[in-house]
This record gives structure tokens, C-alpha cells and sequence, in this order.
């Protein structure tokens, strides 16, 4: 009989029963929450009289609406410090922690989760976030939910899910210098299309991702989502485990391996589906359109609308309408106004490092305006440790506090107009950085950090620096 991946193992420890709808009830291991999406989750308990079923199992933290310039209170939006405070209403009520800006503990929840090692393999995870895929990097099945699933596992710990198919992503070969997870992602979203994953999960092998931190693997594993995958994950190696140990979540180190060495892919485990990616053929990506999916290699022409597959055709019209770019350019020397380097998806220590190397090269482009924004408070802190915070500034660069920030601009940081973004963050959809009319470059920390000094997409492969 073959042997069984990682999904399969993780379905079967978890799974509660088959529901009527032919969903499976899932037990849900780790609950995160933050402020956006758990008001009216909470509200809903309170009108059906439920409690929360495992406060123990349910971690908050603020990250969505927080300002990253000043951390006063009352906030000056009356909607963030309302959302806010019934947050920190509905976790003293209910028994929740919560690690909210006062605390030092503060920070983008799919940050905040690893960091502190509540993220660990083997386990079922939900948030109320689209990228909770994030924590599949530890071999954990990470699900993004909706309000309506946040209340049935704030009152159950379980949830009604159908069992996604799994396509395992092989990697093979070296990823070249210059080029990292973030090139890699939207490389495999680029290929595979941003509805290629529907129906899956993706786990992702091979070579280039043994190779890979801890951190990168989260940056991979964050944006499965934009391929339509339902998770994405990595199995546990000596990687993940020798980054959660001494973590303060991490209880008992010893049975955390051991389950992790247990639930991970066999050898001999069977796929619904495989894809082989050469890591060596690799280059920087940036994206040109309005999904994650139309992205091009810094150095190759954007497409004609012919030459795609016809299902990709009318939004590949509207993007180039949008951008205001044509079919034959190339995205090398196109102007950017505003650099954003943060997110869950690039506002790490190992991010912020690659970006400030680049950011010692020179200084931001006068008619620029670039933020970086930590992923967390803990984030913030050590690269305020190793002076990486004097570094941007030195370069013109805004160091500002932990939060979403201009991920998804829930908070002050907008585009403006018809502004172009070069952002470290996920999404590229019309008006997700704040103005319905602005423009955002996906990319990766070190092509934005040189953005920033070029006042335009470079190549970071090539690129010395303007001082
Ligand atoms: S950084 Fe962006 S994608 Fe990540 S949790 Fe915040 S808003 Fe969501």
C-alpha cells in the first residue's frame, strides 16, 4: 500500500466526522484572530448565548488597522480604535491572549503565530485571513476562513471543510543569486494561473525548498492562496524544528519533533497531481496586472493579449487598460512613486536585512516615498538591534511601526491617484493599496529596496546602487 502525504495524515488525526453535506468536521488546533474579522463573530456568539469553546486554543493580536506612525490613543479613525477596542473587550471577556500594541508582542497575525511558536507541524490552523497559508510553512494545514467560520470555531474548535485534493510542487536545482521564494511564487502562480489551484492543496519539495530558511518557506507557502490553492505547506525537517526551539510556545520540544517526523510525507506517498519547477532558470518577477498571476521575469516583455490562454484574455484587457501598459514592454524602467517593504508575505528579519543590503547602496529617489514597515514588534526590535532601522533612514527610507500598513491600507497608508507601487506585499488588485486608482508592482524585498533608489524597477541582478 502506498504511503500517505502530510494532508492525509494531518485530515485523519483531525477530522471529527463526514457531515450531511458530505464536509468533514475538522478540528481546529490553533485559532488566531485579529480585529477585522472578529467583531461580528464575537457579536454572534453573544446573540446565540454560545461561549468560546478552547480560549486555550485562541491567540489574538491587532494588526489590520493600526497605524505604523504613531502608536497614541485614541487612534484618530474612530472605526480603528472601535475595532480595537472590541477586540480587547472580547478577549478579556472571553479569556483570549492577545498581543496588542501595548505589548510588545504586537504584529501582523501570520508573523506573529510562528514567532512566538504557536505555529507548530502537524497542526490544523484557521484565521480570518485570506493568507494563513502562511503557516504550512512548519507543516501545518492553514486554512484562511470567513467571519461566519470564525464564530463555528470560536464556539466549537471545528469547522466544516471539504478535503482538498494535493498537488505537490517539486523544485528542483539551486535558486539562483538575486532571486528568492517571492520570485519563486509568483513564478508558480505565473505558470499555473491564479485558478490553477482550485480544489488543492500544494505542498511544496524538492531541492530548492530543503534549501530554503524558515522564513522564506513562509513567504512561499503565504501566497499559495493567489493560485487558488486552499493551503500550502512544507514537511517539517531539522529547519523547522531548530526554529521553533526556545520558542515560549513551544512546551515540550521533544513530542513537537516527534509528531513532526510523524505527520510528515512518506516517501512513497501518492499525489492527485505533480508539477516539476528548475529553480536554476529562476529570475526576479514582477508583476504588471491586476492578479499575482500576470507577472513577467524583470527582463521579458509583457505579453500580447493573444498569446494567453483564452480564459486569461478579458482580465489580461482590463489589466493592461488599468496599468495603462502595453503588450512588448518590459517592466525594467518603469517609474514607481512609492515603495512598500512589509507584509506577511516580506516583512521578516531575513526580508528587512535583504532590503537594507540593497538600501546601503545609495539613497531613495527624490520624488519617491518609501516605507518599510516590520512585520511585527518583535521583528522591529531586532532589526533595530542589528541597526538595520538606521540604515533605511539614512537612505530616506520611513521606518515605521508594526502592522498590515499599505498591504491592504486599512489604515492611513494609501496610494494616492494614479500612484505606482512597488510593494513587497500579495495582492496587486485595483485599489488594494488605498486608491481606487493605484497601481502596485509585486515584488521582492531587494527589487523594491533597489526600486527605491532608482526611482524605477531595476534588476536587481545588476543593479550597483546610485550613490
Ligand atoms: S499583511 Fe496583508 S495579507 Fe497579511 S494579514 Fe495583513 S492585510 Fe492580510
Amino acid at each position: 500500500m502506498a504511503g500517505k502525504n502530510l494532508l492525509e495524515k494531518v485530515w485523519e488525526k483531525h477530522k471529527v466526522k463526514t457531515l450531511p453535506s458530505g464536509q468533514d468536521q475538522l478540528f481546529i488546533g490553533l485559532h488566531l484572530i485579529h480585529e477585522v474579522t472578529s467583531p461580528q463573530a464575537f457579536g454572534m456568539l453573544r446573540q446565540k448565548g454560545l461561549s468560546v469553546k478552547y480560549p486555550s486554543r485562541t491567540y489574538a493580536t491587532a494588526d489590520h488597522i493600526v497605524p505604523t506612525d504613531s502608536t497614541t490613543r485614541p487612534y484618530h479613525d474612530p472605526l480603528a480604535e472601535e475595532m480595537l477596542k472590541a477586540l480587547e473587550t472580547n478577549t478579556k471577556e472571553y479569556g483570549i491572549t492577545y498581543f496588542g500594541p501595548e505589548s510588545g508582542k504586537q504584529g501582523v497575525v501570520h508573523v506573529v503565530g510562528p514567532e512566538k511558536g504557536l505555529t507548530q507541524p502537524g497542526m490544523t490552523i484557521a484565521c480570518g485571513d485570506s493568507h494563513t497559508a502562511t503557516h504550512g510553512a512548519f507543516g501545518a494545514i492553514a486554512f484562511g476562513v470567513g467571519t461566519s467560520q470564525v464564530r463555528d470555531i470560536l464556539a466549537t474548535q471545528t469547522m466544516a471543510i471539504s478535503k482538498p485534493k494535493v498537488r505537490r510542487i517539486l523544485v528542483n536545482g539551486t535558486i539562483p543569486e538575486g532571486v528568492g521564494a517571492k520570485d519563486l511564487i509568483l513564478a508558480i502562480i505565473g505558470r499555473l494561473g491564479v485558478n490553477g489551484g482550485l480544489g488543492y492543496a500544494y505542498e511544496y519539495a524538492g531541492e530548492a525548498i530543503e534549501s530554503m530558511s524558515m522564513e522564506e518557506r513562509m513567504t512561499l507557502c503565504n501566497m499559495s492562496i493567489e493560485g487558488g490553492a486552499r493551503v500550502g505547506y512544507v514537511n517539517p525537517d531539522e529547519k523547522t524544528y531548530a526554529y521553533l526551539s526556545g520558542r515560549p510556545f513551544v512546551q515540550d520540544f521533544s513530542a513537537m519533533k516527534a509528531f513532526g517526523e510523524a505527520i510528515k510525507s512518506d516517501s512513497d506517498a501518492e499525489y492527485d497531481d505533480e508539477i516539476v519547477f528548475d529553480a536554476a532558470s529562476l529570475k526576479p518577477m514582477v508583476t504588471w496586472g491586476i492578479n499575482p498571476g500576470q507577472v513577467v521575469a524583470v527582463d521579458e516583455t509583457l505579453p500580447t493579449v493573444e498569446s494567453l490562454p483564452k480564459d486569461e484574455r478579458e482580465t489580461a484587457e482590463r489589466a493592461y487598460e488599468y496599468m495603462g501598459f502595453q503588450p512588448g514592454e518590459k517592466m525594467a524602467g518603469r517609474k514607481i512613486d512609492v515603495v512598500f517593504i512589509g507584509s506577511c508575505t516580506n516583512g521578516r528579519l531575513s526580508d528587512l536585512r535583504e532590503a537594507a543590503e540593497v538600501a546601503k547602496k545609495g539613497s531613495v529617489a527624490a520624488d519617491v516615498k518609501a516605507l518599510v514597515v516590520p512585520g511585527s514588534q518583535e521583528v522591529a526590535a531586532m532589526a533595530e538591534a542589528e541597526g538595520l532601522d538606521k540604515i533605511f533612514s539614512k537612505a530616506g527610507f520611513e521606518w515605521r511601526n508594526a502592522g498590515c500598513s499599505m498591504c491592504l491600507a486599512m489604515n492611513p497608508d494609501k496610494l494616492k491617484g494614479r500612484q505606482i507601487s512597488a510593494s513587497t506585499s500579495n495582492r496587486n488588485f485595483i485599489g488594494r493599496q488605498g486608491s481606487p486608482t493605484g497601481r502596485t508592482l509585486l515584488m521582492s524585498p531587494r527589487m523594491a529596496a533597489a526600486a527605491a533608489l532608482a526611482g524605477q524597477v531595476v534588476d536587481i541582478r545588476s543593479f550597483g546602487g546610485n550613490s
